[in-house]
């Protein structure tokens, strides 16, 4: 028997939260208020505006935004903003408790003010005028956005109902798990979950442990995953060579439930963030392209196992080259970081969305045709258009062309990569800012 038990994907479906991405913004310049609306709105949040603080604390009882962005001063109105937040966290009442970020935004760039803004409890002080890129990459840094996917563990297990156990435990911690007990078909299991780390006994039925520890090690993805061995094991030699063969730890069964457990999510979770270094992109924190290419191989062979289809969207900033050229490379990087915030804020779990090359980006949507990728994508184009970027001299906005190709339409990985840019350059020719699906 060597069917997929997967506990956890029923789990978290059925305890998944909506991701809270709503903003209190107060503001008393109602048209910078809506102006910074409509800007904070393109990244995908919602934002209630207050032009003065008076009914902030009713509001907040009522309901808990993800982030709080305030003007210091309020300017003309009966209580300043900087007061406002001292008076509502000094209430026995925690309606803003220190989990809600507040953002200050304020003229004054004196020590005095940043000290009290600090002492209210400010988690950031942006002067104005305000870089709303500069803003939303501070949201980003203090609003958990993105739902953290729980680690991945893959059990190898001679016996049902150790597995069982071992698996219970570490669900219970929030680890996703996967039991595998037939160990000839380990190599499906690790491209199916792509796990975060390996549970294996030391010994099963014409297996040893150490030998599949070995034989992962000789796969280039999968050089670096954890693998501990559960084992009763006591000689020392026994266990060296197994270590020496491909293992990390040992864990001596029957095993403590929070040894189980701490030992598997750090492991787990430094695991993830040395593979994400090697697969992301230094500027935008975005996948790289080498990491892209291998996404769409893998999402179009799902496709075809499952007879679905995977849309890939190619993105190019039109004009590029004039930000750097007028207002210097450093505006031109954040206008790309920009733009890595504002995709990936706004595409599903599913969805993968990368740094191609320069300023050039990419989308894969599994399980989607290219008619529903072309309205995301053609939402995307118009909000991002609305996006104003700043620079010392100007305030300007930019956009970018994108072309659309599908899995099988394009019946390889490469070919509906190399579609899609083509659609892209239908686009670029048409006269740029626009969606061409191909
Ligand atoms: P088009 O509308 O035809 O796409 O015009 P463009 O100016 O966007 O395209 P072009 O290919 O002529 O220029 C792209 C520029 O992007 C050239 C390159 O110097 C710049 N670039 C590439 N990577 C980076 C980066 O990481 N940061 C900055 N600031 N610029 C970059
Ligand atoms: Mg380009
Ligand atoms: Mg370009």
């Amino acid at each position: 028997m060597n069917e997929l038990v997967s506990v956890s994907e029923k789990q978290q479906f059925l305890h998944k939260k909506p991701i809270n991405k709503h903003i209190f913004l107060i503001e008393s310049d109602k048209k910078l208020a809506h102006r910074l609306a409509e800007q904070i709105q393109a990244f995908g949040f919602q934002v209630t505006i207050f032009l003065n603080a008076d009914s902030l604390y009713a509001k907040l009882k009522d309901k808990q935004p993800c982030a709080v962005i305030i003007d210091y001063e309020l300017p003309d109105q009966s209580l300043s903003g900087i007061e406002a937040i001292k008076e509502i966290r000094a209430q026995p009442e925690d309606v803003l408790p220190l989990s809600i970020p507040v953002i200050f935004i304020s003229r004054r760039a004196d020590i005095q003010s940043r000290l009290e803004a600090i002492k209210a409890g400010g988690n950031a002080y942006l002067l104005k005028p305000l870089d709303v890129s500069h803003l939303i990459e501070w949201v980003g840094k203090l609003v958990n956005t993105q739902e953290e996917e729980a680690c991945q563990v893959l059990i190898i297990h001679e016996h049902n109902k150790d597995a069982l156990y071992h698996a219970r435990i570490l669900e219970e911690a929030g680890v996703s798990t996967t039991i595998c007990d037939n160990p000839l078909s380990i190599l499906n299991y690790m491209e199916n979950k792509n796990p975060d780390l390996i549970l294996m006994d030391l010994y099963m039925p014409g297996f040893l442990g150490s030998d599949i520890a070995s034989m992962i090690r000789q796969i280039d993805p999968y050089v670096a995953i954890p693998i501990i061995y559960l084992s009763s094991e006591l000689s020392n030699q026994v266990k060296t060579q197994a270590l020496l063969k491909g293992g990390d730890n040992f864990l001596f069964k029957p095993v403590l439930a929070e040894i189980l457990v701490s030992m598997v999510t750090y492991k787990a979770q430094r695991f993830r963030k040395l593979r994400a270094l090697m697969l992301k992109d230094g500027l935008t924190g975005l996948y790289n392209h080498r990491h892209i290419k291998e996404f769409i191989k893998n999402e179009c062979a799902r496709a075809q196992r499952n007879g679905t289809e995977v849309s890939v969207a190619m993105f190019d900033v039109d004009f590029f080259k004039k930000v750097n050229d007028s207002y210097g490379h450093a505006v031109g990087d954040v206008v790309l970081k920009t733009l890595s915030h504002f995709l990936k804020d706004r595409v599903r779990k599913t969805d993968l969305v990368g740094r191609y090359g320069g300023e050039e980006f990419i989308i894969v949507f599994p399980n989607t045709s290219t008619e529903i990728a072309d309205i995301l994508c053609e939402n995307l184009r118009e909000d991002f258009e609305r996006i104003l970027h700043f620079s010392r001299q100007d305030n300007f906005h930019m956009t970018f062309s994108c072309g659309i190709a599908s899995y099988p339409h394009y019946d390889s990985a490469e070919l509906v990569a190399d579609s899609a840019d083509q659609a892209l350059y239908i686009s670029k020719d048409k006269g740029r800012n626009q969606v061409t699906v191909i």
